[in-house]
């Protein structure tokens, strides 16, 4: 058996390959048999030197003695060949993006192993956190200022209600795998290598189910038609994702569920220009008030009433800041942000007689002349 090759060269475990490749000239140099003739422990030094750094110069290797010890090397030489661990990679979340069709095509799918080296398509690593699920959702303007509860019809995995997930005709937990002793894998040798695989007694769960619960048929998750209420708070962002902690898909063998996620769309509205928590709204002023000064009324994205007051002489552009009435703050309740009226003006197209003799007469007027307005 190999000592620890991190050790025998005096290492650390995440020393770069440069350093590794230093300790190693060193100690060879220090336990050569030409220094050492004779010495019997300098000869055993340096054969250990040797087989440490045969380890850790070779990056599979290296990475094999990390994931199995010293039972990757057991064998002692022989073919290298790469180790298929079925069980090292985690699940990575769901797709960016995905719509309810997704969901559903995610869904059927069922737990696969995507992406892992192992065992295509069959069930059974134990202990496997349930899938996140994603939805996306597009509300109005108004409805991100006021919340709205989102209802999200979709199908997914769940814990069978009737084995509790155990997967046993008696609810109970299934005893331990006597094959693989509950761990739902089993080290075979291939040449020099050690390689894990699933159980084929137990297929992977680390139980063995000797009678099978009727409604899951041992598998410990049904397939169900569930609906999610979501509620989406006021003032939520556009682009917003929501997470709703352990409503996604049942993990495998009493593993906890998935999340699930929806993401936030906050349509344009056409009378409402949001800027994170300020609105801005555009009004149409005539020009006498623009000019004289006066009060217009609008309306806000609450359905309130409100009289602006425009001084005299206020220019078409600018905004007028309305305290209070922008959008709610999803993250600090009880706090809004302000609305802003931008002013705009609309020109008369029907003007009766006595208007058009009034604006002649302004415009004819010598200090009037070079503002430009008409
Ligand atoms: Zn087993
Ligand atoms: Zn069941």
């Amino acid at each position: 058996m190999n000592k620890n090759p991190y050790e025998v060269l005096g290492v650390a475990r995440d020393a770069s390959d440069a350093d590794i490749k230093k300790a190693y000239h060193k100690l060879v140099m220090k336990y050569h048999p030409d220094k050492n003739p004779g010495d019997k422990s300098a000869e055993e030094k340096f054969k250990e030197v040797n087989n440490a750094f045969d380890i850790l110069k070779d990056p599979q290797k290296r990475a094999a003695y990390d994931r199995f010890g010293d039972a990757a090397f057991a064998g002692g030489n022989g073919a290298s060949a790469g180790t298929g661990n079925p069980f090292g990679a985690g699940f990575g979340g769901f797709a960016g993006g995905a719509g309810m069709d997704d969901i559903l095509r995610e869904a059927m799918r069922g737990f696969g192993f995507d992406g892992f080296g192992g065992f295509g398509g069959e069930r059974g690593a134990a202990q496997q956190r349930g899938r996140d699920l994603l939805d996306t959702v597009t509300i109005s303007l108004r409805d991100a200022y006021f919340g709205i509860t989102h209802t999200v019809k979709f199908s997914s995995n769940v814990t069978c209600d009737k084995c509790d997930g155990h997967g046993t005709d008696d609810g109970k937990t299934a005893p331990a795998c006597s094959r693989c002793g509950g761990s739902g894998v089993v080290h075979t040798r291939q040449g020099f290598f050690a390689v894990e695989t699933p159980c084929p007694e137990c297929n992977g769960l680390g139980r063995k189910i000797s009678k099978k619960c009727s409604k899951c048929d041992g598998t410990g998750t049904v397939h169900k038609q569930r609906t999610l209420d979501v509620k989406i708070p006021a003032g939520v962002d556009d682009g917003a994702r929501l997470r709703l902690a352990g409503q996604g898909e049942a993990g495998q063998n009493g593993a906890p569920a998935g999340d699930f996620y929806i993401d936030v769309h906050v349509a344009a509205d056409d009378k409402f220009e949001r800027m994170g928590d300020d609105l801005i709204l555009r009004a149409d002023v005539p020009f006498a008030t623009l000019a004289l000064g006066g009060e217009i009324e609008i309306e806000t994205l609450d359905d309130k009433k409100l009289d602006v007051k425009i001084a005299a002489g206020t220019q078409i552009g600018s905004r007028l800041r309305v305290r209070g009435h922008g959008m709610p703050n999803a993250r600090r309740s009880g706090s809004f942000g302000d609305l802003y009226v931008e002013i705009t003006m609309s020109v008369p197209t029907k003007l009766t007689e006595k208007q058009k003799k009034a604006l002649a007469d302004f415009a004819d007027t010598k200090s009037n002349k070079k503002s430009g307005w008409f």
